[in-house]
């Protein structure tokens, strides 16, 4: 099948910290060379610590930060050559959810004015009867009761705000969305229903997802796909259910053996040891290897690269068979 969204090799660099005369003698990799595919209605969860790099990429896969090479295939046409008019044009096609939904919002517009004016910009709705009814469309489809469109924002709990900012990302009828730890900062009672919301409207649209999140057990339940990030690169991409019950990566069995509802006797038990390295002086060789509880001699100098290992399965460990 061809891909909706293609990333290849891309790359996000941005300058290090400043000494006291203001000069950056450092750059940081943010995102390192990452290639990955997603499909027409295919939902793919990006999981890693903070601070990996996933975030970054998601934004700059909309070009919400530039990326510094690499390309943005959507629907063939690499979208880091567009230029600000050409992108203002596409923009429609592929959306961002936010873990804030406020970002999103404007808090001194009515919700129906926030879906309304997305509908205007991109001329979805013909009159100001067709986009009262449109907006009272989308406000049904994410579960929000009737008279919603015309409350304010903080008039709404934190689960109800994330599905108007749900709403508003469809008002556009995009194909892919971007959502960028959309449940994190919610109850775990309603983050189950936004996930089930997410997944109805994947169903009944053909949405594609990116998903961006920590949260691997709520990753397995979305996603077909995870991929693994660490330090700006991936390190493992496969099957939800082989990368969750079947780790390859050391990094990727001690985020398993991290969620009780995913690690099974099969998977080893690890515990990381500190914090991730500094993106500014990454380690050599295999960027895991100061953490790695099974790194041997040549993780220290030789970097492994994303390699396959089994159907639809790549993992970057010298060790992985
Ligand atoms: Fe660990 Fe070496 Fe594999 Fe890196 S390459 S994950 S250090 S075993």
């Amino acid at each position: 099948m061809i891909p909706l969204l293609e990333v290849d090799a891309l790359q996000v660099v941005y300058p290090g910290p400043r000494d006291l005369w203001g000069r950056s003698r450092n750059t940081v990799n943010a995102v390192n060379g990452v290639s990955l595919t997603v499909a027409p209605g295919e939902a793919l969860g990006l999981v890693g610590e903070s601070g990996c790099g996933k975030t970054t990429l998601g934004r700059a896969i909309l070009r919400l930060v530039e990326a510094s090479s690499g390309r943005v295939l959507f629907q063939g046409e690499d979208w880091l050559q567009l230029s600000p008019s050409e992108l203002r044009g596409r923009r429609r096609h592929a959306q961002m959810i936010f873990q804030d939904p406020n970002s999103s919002l404007n808090p001194r517009l009515t919700v129906g004015a926030s879906l309304g004016e997305a509908l205007e910009i991109h001329h979805l709705a013909n009159g100001r009867a067709g986009r009262l009814a449109r907006i009272r469309e989308l406000l049904a489809w994410v579960g929000l009761p009737e008279g919603s469109e015309k409350r304010y924002p903080h008039e709404f709990s934190g689960g109800q705000r994330q599905r108007i900012g749900i709403a508003r990302a469809l008002a556009v009828e995009p194909k892919l969305i971007v959502c960028d730890e959309p449940v994190s900062a919610l109850d775990v009672s309603v983050q189950a229903q936004i996930v089930n919301l997410l997944q109805e409207l994947q169903g009944a649209r053909r949405l594609a997802y990116l998903f961006i999140s920590h949260d691997l057990a709520v990753v397995e339940h979305l996603c077909a796909r995870i991929a693994v990030m660490y330090l700006g690169r991936l390190v493992e991409v496969g099957p939800a259910r082989d990368v969750c019950r079947t780790p390859a990566h050391p990094y990727t069995q001690a985020l398993v053996s991290a969620v009780p509802q995913l690690h099974s006797d099969g998977v080893p038990r690890i515990q990381l040891r500190g914090d991730p390295p500094s993106p500014v002086t990454p380690p050599s060789g295999c960027p895991f290897h100061p953490r790695c509880p099974v790194a041997e001699a040549r993780c220290r100098t030789e970097r492994p690269l994303l390699r396959v290992i089994g159907q639809d399965r790549q993992v970057a460990c010298h060790l992985a068979v």
